[in-house]
């Protein structure tokens, strides 16, 4: 393509507002432009790189068996109400009236759209198990979008779903699909971990976070120096070496008994009503019950609370006293404001320590955010040590390191979840009228192009791994108006391009620097110069990242670029 009559709108500046380099050199190199915060454009080159993003993506669900579909982004609210969403989801769901005033949301993510699918569509076994994805964009009103396009408020995501009949199938389906992200990850390049992730107090069983290993990450990982392990530090146990404080007490253990389940089966238990959306869980050390009880999306801060258990902050409570304390917090909750917000029913002891060190409400049971260390001091328990730097991994191998991540990617095994909000059941092998077992799988798309030039750039600008290139070759006429250099130009032009290589031709009538500058920024892997040694059928190539420069006859420029 001429360069003269693409769009390829060049910076000298960026806004202040870029912090990052993706940020910066996205906007700089004219590959993507800013229409709302967190809302962008994406220029041609921008869109060259994210189409051959998709391409990976999509050969890799097809090759692990996920069908592609399309699901769209209007969605009704009565959806979103039914599995409790339309709450939980709180200001980052998008939501929207038509002309009837009847509520939709837009598409933050698919879960009760698929469900709602495939409930409808498929009603026996022998279609599973059933994997669809598609590339999408998704809506989500970030409370801070920041970063370019890693965190955008309409970004393009791939998102895939599975549904089966038991555990195992999941089981298997989930190892594919993870597999299919490395290979994705792989295809693009990119130095990354997958860890453990954050299941939240009520998810699926496990949840695996692909991290880009980059210092811009928002989130820590704790990983082993010599062996596979790696968790979000979320999720890394808090205390490596935790002494208990009293003898007696052991490792905590998820209580799995319909009262505990889900927070309307506890309600319903207990005779109380309560907002749509809660969630709970108990943990039960020997004869002691803890309830845990979360609102909002916000299941990260559930396992930060089991932390503290873990860590023995809190003390436990007696059942007597945690099911005392259901029935005041109940009365207290009230119409909240949940976002961000977890709530803690224990005993008296959270309590105080609640309202010492967190600055909790009167009743005592909501606290914000917990996150030991920040918000009250852990110093002062003195048998509590938070996992570090340097600690011995918890797979018995190695020594713990840090690293800042970005998560591009997240496989989750949902469980029965969604199936039972929506109804979604099929008959099984036995006949029998049975809920779907679900998993989901997330790859911010626009998020890993972003990632990608996180880790592929330098001072001059971007540069890219070949399977994201948005061009395989930049020609550069250094001299439009000497006629025998145009002449080679665009003789090596057509050459290429009938050879099959994607070119990009710079025949503007600019100066040199100006060519060289836009080129480096822009980052095709291979430059080829037409310049003073035309007349000799003579160009000067150079590799945007190695810098390794030579003189080529182009008769041997094919060869030398294929
Ligand atoms: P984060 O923790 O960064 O907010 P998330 O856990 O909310 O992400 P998921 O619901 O797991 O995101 O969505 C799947 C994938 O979509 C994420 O792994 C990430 O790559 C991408 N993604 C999520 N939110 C955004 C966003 N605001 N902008 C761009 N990509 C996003
Ligand atoms: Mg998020
Ligand atoms: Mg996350
Ligand atoms: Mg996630």
């Amino acid at each position: 393509m001429r360069q003269s009559n693409m769009l390829i709108p060049t910076l000298r500046e960026v806004p202040k507002e870029a912090e990052i380099a993706s940020h910066q050199l996205l906007l700089k190199a004219g590959y993507i432009r800013k229409l709302a915060s967190g809302v962008y454009n994406f220029l041609p080159l921008g869109k060259r790189v994210l189409r051959n993003l998709e391409k990976i993506v999509r050969e890799e669900m097809d090759r692990a068996g996920a069908q592609e579909i399309q699901m769209p982004s209007l969605q009704p609210a009565e959806l979103w109400e039914t599995s409790g969403r339309w709450d939980t989801m709180g200001l980052e769901l998008m939501r929207l009236n038509d002309r009837h005033e009847r509520p939709f949301a837009l598409g933050a993510t698919h879960e009760e759209v698929v469900t709602s699918l495939i409930r409808d569509e498929i009603n026996s076994y022998k279609k599973l198990p059933l994997t669809v994805y598609q590339i999408q964009t998704k809506y989500r009103d970030e409370k801070r979008p920041r970063f370019g396009l890693l965190r955008g408020r309409e970004f393009l995501m791939k998102d895939a779903y599975s549904f089966h009949e038991d555990f195992d199938s999941l089981d298997e389906t989930y190892d594919q699909l993870f597999n299919a992200y490395k290979r994705v990850f792989e295809r693009c390049g990119l130095n990354f971990r997958a860890v453990i992730a954050d299941s939240g107090a009520m998810g699926g069983k496990d949840t695996h976070e692909f991290m880009v290993l980059s210092d811009v990450g928002e989130d820590t990982i704790a990983y082993s120096d010599t062996s596979e392990y790696a968790a979000n530090v979320e999720m890394a146990p808090v205390v490596t070496q935790y002494e208990p404080r009293n003898e007696e007490q052991k490792p905590l253990e998820k209580v799995e008994t319909p009262n505990a389940k889900t927070m309307q089966e506890v309600a319903d238990y207990l005779g109380h009503s309560l907002a749509e959306g809660m969630k709970a869980i108990m943990f039960k050390v020997d004869e002691r019950l803890v309830l845990v009880v979360t609102r909002g999306d916000h299941e990260v801060n559930d396992v930060k609370v089991k932390n503290l258990f873990d860590a023995g902050i809190v003390e436990l409570a007696t059942e007597q006293e945690t099911l005392d304390a259901i029935g005041a917090g109940f009365g207290s909750l009230g119409p909240i404001n949940v976002e961000e917000t977890v709530e803690v029913i224990a005993d008296q002891a959270v309590k105080s320590l609640v309202n010492a060190t967190c600055g909790a409400n009167e009743n005592g049971y909501h606290f914000k955010n917990v996150n030991p260390d920040r918000d009250f001091e852990v110093s002062q328990y003195a048998d509590l040590r938070f996992i570090e730097e340097g600690d011995p991994s918890p797979d018995g191998q190695g020594t713990i390191q840090f690293a800042k991540g970005i998560e591009v990617g997240h496989v989750f095994k949902l469980g029965s979840l969604y199936a039972d909000k929506l109804g979604a059941s099929f008959l099984n092998q036995q006949g029998r009228s049975q809920n779907y077992v679900m998993g989901c799988y997330g790859i911010g798309v626009t998020r890993t192009l972003a990632a990608v030039v996180e880790q592929y750039h330098d001072d001059h600008g971007m540069f890219w791994p070949d399977s994201l290139v948005p061009f395989d070759v930049h020609i550069i006429n250094l001299n439009a108006k000497k006629e025998e250099q145009v002449e080679v130009a665009e003789q090596v032009y057509e050459q290429l391009q009938s050879k099959g290589f994607d070119v990009l031709y710079d025949d503007r009538q600019e100066r040199a620097g100006v060519k060289f500058n836009d080129s480096d920024l822009i980052g095709v892997t291979h430059r080829v110069t037409i310049g003073k040694r035309a007349h000799e059928g003579y160009v000067e190539y150079k590799h945007r990242k190695t810098g390794e420069q030579q003189d080529i006859h182009i008769d041997e420029l094919v060869d030398f670029l294929k």
